[in-house]
């Protein structure tokens, strides 16, 4: 008598594990102007990799999309008359918080 073999095709469990990834959120800067000790010289407005500091009406910088700066410094190191700051924006503790 023949027996009867059975042969089982193996599956694979599909992957169900879960990666817990957390989505790492973009580092943000803060730049300000001195005014008063700016000389409008432009240095700044050529120098940002990201072209986010304009000349207002009075050739005075200002920037057009803040969330946009890179954080490289460039703008600070470069001004003549240390008249910009590049700080590291510090995130809300609660919804209020200004
Ligand atoms: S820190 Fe860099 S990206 Fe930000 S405003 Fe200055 S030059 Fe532009
Ligand atoms: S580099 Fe300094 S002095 Fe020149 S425009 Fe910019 S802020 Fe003003």
């Amino acid at each position: 008598m023949a027996e009867k073999t059975t042969t089982k095709k193996k599956t694979r469990a599909p992957a169900t594990r879960k990666t817990s990834v957390k989505k790492k959120e973009k580092k943000k800067f803060d730049v300000s102007f001195y005014h008063a000790w700016c000389k409008a010289c432009g240095i700044c407005m050529a120098f940002c990799p990201q072209k986010i500091i304009k000349a207002d009406k009075n050739g005075k910088p200002e920037i057009l999309g803040m969330d946009k700066c890179v954080g490289c410094r460039f703008c600070e190191i470069h001004c003549p008359d240390f008249a910009i700051t590049v700080s590291d924006r510090k995130p809300k503790r609660r919804q209020n918080d200004v």
